[in-house]
């Protein structure tokens, strides 16, 4: 019998609720449960893989190739499960179904509804995941905050659904802000209350209440918002600011959430495990070494626009006994030589992640010229392994004007340029997505990294390293290190050991979303390694 656990947000968005539902993923398989976490979108968009990173942070993507929400990254860091395309509906996936199903005749004539059609359709996906694997536990996390006009079809889904699955089947968390007055210094309860009516008006009775704050939840604070919000005084839960996100599950498992959650659904509060993640934080918190990266990109506006691609750094960091300082530079400043030798002298190690559009490209191919000549180790993800065979065909090969054609559709030399099937078309859902394989080359940094001649990644793009260029990087010192052998598409390069470079890596896909706290991506933690030795 499958158990529904549902998250809802209230009082001001961007609590961490994605942290806390993935936390409770954590602590639940701890205890030996199966858990799936899924997440629902309020939004229209059909899913956040054509919204400006800037905005709403990184797309993740799963093996299936699903353009996902970041908190799923949480989640699979988190609990280490392989989500897939149902683990994140938005509003906009569910009307597009809907939509298409009036369009085909599949209502029948009838009025097509909010309830209870919309409604339906979200209770059906909410029950997937059980359909789909064998979990005992699915957590669902509702985006937005409660009283959001657009979320309503989702709390009224998930209102509904504990008539079809049972009442004692499910648990609701409410995830709330309890801000603290400085001046009074007191500890306000009244938003949470509020808030709480607002959920109890749309028919849904939390059982427990998790309380963000940045001082200690006293007890008697508790007993009242216990006695005002009718929830009992031990699922009143209370959630601090930690140093470290991966702190919180270990947080969360003394405050009693996972005791809570098994009291709620009915099910044995075994004993939990969590010695190797109690492991990993102590690792985070007492690293001996530091290093410096310099994180070069288009979006280092909204460090979340990176947010796998960090998790994998502090990961590599954890692997390597040392603290990575990350040095978020604006690709845009970095224009020309002079101005990347000012801004990175200072960094062990660079890395140039995924991005899209010509905004910023100089600066990171600068970037990458910098980093070849000056031999500071580099790893290109996506876009930065497509900048860095663009500066070795400029200024290695000397194909003068070699570009992508994503930025430069007439360019003499497209080193980089549209996959064959792709057709031109550049809209929504027409990327090479979700996992593939690759073949690795013998004697590379890559295979030495993977310690695997075969190994599979994940993708998102549109544009591919040319092969009609390939024996020109080749004679000359760039490396083929991966393929794709099923369509010889070339996956890795990097620079061949009589350039005597430390460490200089591209990849297509984009290993940041495989990375996993205790099991450093391989590539992240080598170039950690080489950026530390480096600093020797
Ligand atoms: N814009 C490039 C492409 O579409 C790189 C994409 C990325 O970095 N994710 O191929």
């Amino acid at each position: 019998m499958t158990k529904y656990v549902f998250v809802t947000g209230g009082v001001v968005s961007g609590l961490g609720k994605g942290i806390a539902a993935a936390s409770l993923g954590l602590i639940l398989k701890s205890r030996g449960l199966n858990v799936i976490n899924q997440k629902f979108d309020p939004y229209l968009n059909i899913d956040p893989g054509t919204m400006n990173p800037c905005q709403h942070g990184e797309v993740f993507v799963t093996d299936d190739g699903a353009e996902t929400d970041l908190d799923l990254g949480h989640y699979e860091r988190f609990t280490d499960a392989a989500l897939s395309q149902s683990s994140n509906t938005t509003a906009g996936r569910v009307y597009l179904t809907i939509l298409n199903r009036e369009r085909e005749g599949g209502y029948e004539g009838g009025t097509v509804q909010v309830i209870p059609n919309v409604t339906d359709e979200i209770r059906k996906r909410i029950l997937l995941p059980a359909q789909e694997t064998n979990a005992d536990v699915i957590i669902t996390e509702i985006g937005g905050t409660v009283g959001d006009i657009e979320s309503l079809p989702f709390i009224e889904a998930i209102r509904q659904i504990k008539y079809e699955v049972g009442i004692e089947n499910c648990a609701y968390i409410h995830l709330t802000l309890l801000p603290y007055m400085k001046k009074a210094q007191e500890l306000k309860s009244k938003p949470t209350q509020h808030s709480v009516k607002d959920l109890q008006g749309l028919g849904i009775q939390p059982d427990i209440i998790m309380l963000r704050s940045e001082m200690p939840v006293d007890f008697s604070t508790k007993e009242k918002l216990a006695l005002f919000c009718n929830v009992a005084t031990d699922c009143i839960i209370q959630n601090l600011n930690a140093k470290s996100i991966y702190e919180v599950p270990l947080m969360m498992e003394k405050e009693g959430l996972g005791k809570a959650v098994c009291k709620c659904l009915g099910i044995e509060n075994k004993e939990t495990n969590l010695k190797e993640w109690e492991k990993i934080v102590y690792k985070l918190y007492n690293s001996k070494k530091q290093v410096n990266i310099a994180l070069v990109g288009k979006y280092t506006e909204l460090h979340d626009a990176y947010l796998s691609v960090v998790e994998s750094l502090t990961h590599a960091g954890i692997f390597n006994d040392a603290e990575v300082v990350i040095d978020w530079i604006s690709s845009e400043k970095i224009t020309g030589d002079a101005a990347a030798k000012k801004l990175l002298s200072g960094a062990d190690g660079i890395i140039v992640p995924g991005g899209f559009g010509d905004r910023g490209i100089e600066g990171m191919i600068a970037t990458a010229k910098y980093a070849r000549e000056n031999k500071v180790p580099y790893f290109g993800i996506c876009l930065g392994m497509q900048i860095m065979v663009i500066e070795y065909a400029r200024n290695v090969l000397n194909l003068k004007k070699a570009n992508s054609t994503e930025m430069d559709k007439n360019t003499p030399h497209p080193v980089i340029d549209l996959m064959p099937d792709q057709n031109g078309v550049i809209l929504g859902g027409t990327l090479r997505l979700g996992k593939y394989e690759c073949t690795l080359s013998k004697d590379s940094i890559a295979q030495k990294a993977y310690k695997n001649p075969l190994i599979w990644e994940r993708h998102r793009h549109r544009y591919e390293f040319n092969n009609v260029y390939r024996e020109q990087f080749t004679k000359s010192t760039m490396k083929i290190a991966g393929i794709n052998s099923e369509r010889n598409l070339v996956e890795i390069v990097e620079l061949d050991k009589t350039e005597k470079h430390p460490w200089m890596l591209g990849v297509q896909f984009h290993p940041e979303f495989k990375s996993r706290p205790d099991r450093a991506h391989p590539l992240f933690r080598d170039f950690i390694k080489a950026s530390l030795e480096g600093k020797k």
